[in-house]
């Protein structure tokens, strides 16, 4: 542990830096060396480093113990790489790194950067993401909302960490493989014999014989078990972006942290508010004389009534602002504004006095807007 690398130093990063610092260190090295564009040889684990720097300096608990006690406080979570702790989840988005690497839904999955694997085989590999959608509502999209969901998950199992044996003394090497978890098997062909690599059927390429299982997961090294959790969704989220709940994914191989989870927002359509960026778009109904003469109304918005002047003379489909009463940016942390589209209600029934007083106005216009346009119409 006295050989790792401080995770600001990884990160090349001052003690300092702010959350969107420390995105953008990352976003900027994880481009950089990911093993599927940088074929140096030591891309790897360089990738797995600033992965793991960020695992921590991204999770404001982790970081907070990682401030205090270095390295030393992160036990249990170094070992594997990665963290397998449960319940870490922050709203993700680095899905646009990792799906412009793996070409979409394949799923991010660790340190399974396939290639080269027969080395690996036998060490940890994280398992795979997993998706699903959640619908919240308009309202709950803009004010950010924590909403339980049960998931089944595979968590692995404390009493053997997972290795599926009821003690240390009951793991083995694989005596058929010896612990390479392959084997070599000749094969007659008419060009002769041909040596091929294959999994060893002993021990499926673990490299290990247990000779007595866990008892409490049956020897399996995990445990299906079903989980409520609370997931956090931030304020300004939008359908199709994604909320990610660390360790909710695929079980790993070999002892290997869990994926994620990939929760894809679908925001319900609100009766009456419309989303167009940042801002949010209400059409509300005017008399044709308040919108002559001026008024002063109260607007629904998605933070309460707001008093709005409707100005003398307002048109048709015209939008009046209210400043500051939009969505905020989940990144810029900037707040849209609401439009208010005002639709003028002509009345289809007048009480007689209401009939007499348009009548009047009628009579006493000198020139009605209709003349007006058939004298300019040619
Ligand atoms: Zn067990
Ligand atoms: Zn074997």
């Amino acid at each position: 542990m006295a050989d790792k690398r401080d995770y600001y130093e990884v990160l090349g990063i001052s003690k300092g830096a702010s959350d969107d610092e420390i995105k953008k260190a990352y976003r900027k090295l994880a481009k950089k060396y990911h093993p599927d564009v940088n074929k140096e040889p030591d891309a790897e684990a360089k990738f797995k480093e600033i992965n793991e720097a960020y695992e921590v300096l991204s999770d404001p608990q982790k970081k907070a113990t990682y401030d205090q006690f270095g390295h030393a406080g992160m036990d249990g979570f170094s070992s594997g790489g990665f963290s397998s702790g449960f319940g870490g989840m922050d709203m993700d988005d680095l899905g646009d790194i990792f799906s412009s690497f793996m070409g979409g839904m394949g799923g991010f999955s660790g340190f399974n950067f396939g290639g080269n694997s027969s080395s690996r085989r036998n060490g940890p590999i994280k398992g795979d993401n997993r998706y699903m959608t959640l619908e919240i509502d308009f309202l709950d999209a803009v004010h950010g909302v924590d909403k339980l969901i049960n998931i089944t998950v595979d968590k692995k199992c404390d009493h053997c960490d997972g290795t599926g044996a009821a003690s240390k003394s009951d793991i083995e090497t694989c005596s058929t493989c010896r612990g390479s978890g392959r084997v070599m098997r000749q094969s007659r062909t008419p060009f002769g014999v041909i040596q091929q690599q294959s999994v060893c059927p002993d021990c499926h390429g673990t490299g290990k014989r247990i000779k007595k299982g866990c008892p409490y997961c049956n020897g399996q090294g995990y445990n299906t078990v079903k989980e409520q959790v609370e997931v956090t969704i931030p304020a300004g989220i939008n359908s199709g972006q994604q909320v990610r709940l660390a360790g909710y994914g695929e079980r790993g191989e070999n002892g290997g942290p869990n994926g994620d989870l990939y929760i894809e927002v679908r925001v319900r359509p609100h009766k009456y508010f419309r989303r167009d960026g940042n801002n949010i778009y209400i059409t509300v109904p005017i008399s044709s004389v308040d919108a002559t003469l001026g008024t002063s109304v109260d607007i629904p918005t998605a933070y309460g009534d707001v008093e709005l002047t409707i100005p003398a003379g307002t048109q048709p489909g015209q939008q009046l602002r209210i400043k500051g009463y939009g969505i905020k940016d989940l990144r810029t942390k900037n707040v849209g504004d609401q439009y208010v589209e005002v639709q003028i209600e002509i009345p289809r029934k007048l009480t007689r006095e209401e009939r007499e007083l348009y009548e009047k106005l009628s009579t006493h216009k000198k020139e009605s807007v209709f003349e007006k346009f058939k004298k300019a119409f040619k």
